[in-house]
């Protein structure tokens, strides 16, 4: 988060205030000290998700980051490349109406290739040994249920 005085990017929150729509953030700049408030909201998508099946179901940012985390297990990738390879496989599916789970799937490969190769490996390895992102969770999921 820029600082809005002087676009500094090192700002500590001092002040979290959560009501059921929206985070309020109070934030202080470690460069000038001042202070200044941000705000959270939940993005809604508009976005439909065709999986191989046909079935079609609504486009989920967990499961990605799940399935890029897991990827990125002992590898140097950190919470931020984490979350920086969520924001730009988003940005490239975010003005489209519909997007199939091997178009994710892609798209997060080439997020990961950028990155480490590890996590590239890993990743593409289980989506293409079970086809999609989307039969993997399911068969992580039913394994949890055991
Ligand atoms: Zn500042």
């Amino acid at each position: 988060m820029k600082c809005p005085y002087c676009g500094k990017c090192s700002t500590n929150v001092v002040d979290t205030r959560e009501s059921s729509e929206r985070i309020r953030r109070r934030r202080e700049c470690s460069d000038c000290d001042r202070r200044f408030t941000t705000y959270e909201t939940v993005e809604k998508y508009d976005i439909q998700v065709t999986k191989r099946s046909g079935d079609i179901m609504e486009f989920d940012e967990e499961k990605i980051r799940d399935g890029i985390e897991k990827a990125a297990e002992k590898t140097p990738l950190e919470e931020d490349d984490i979350e920086s390879t969520v924001e730009d496989v988003k940005r490239q599916v975010m003005d489209r109406k519909e997007v199939t789970t091997e178009e994710i799937g892609e798209l997060v490969k080439q997020e990961l290739k950028r990155r480490n190769e590890v996590a590239y490996i890993r990743f593409a390895s289980v989506y293409d040994s079970f086809e999609n992102a989307e039969s993997f969770q399911e068969e992580v999921e039913a394994l949890q249920e055991k």
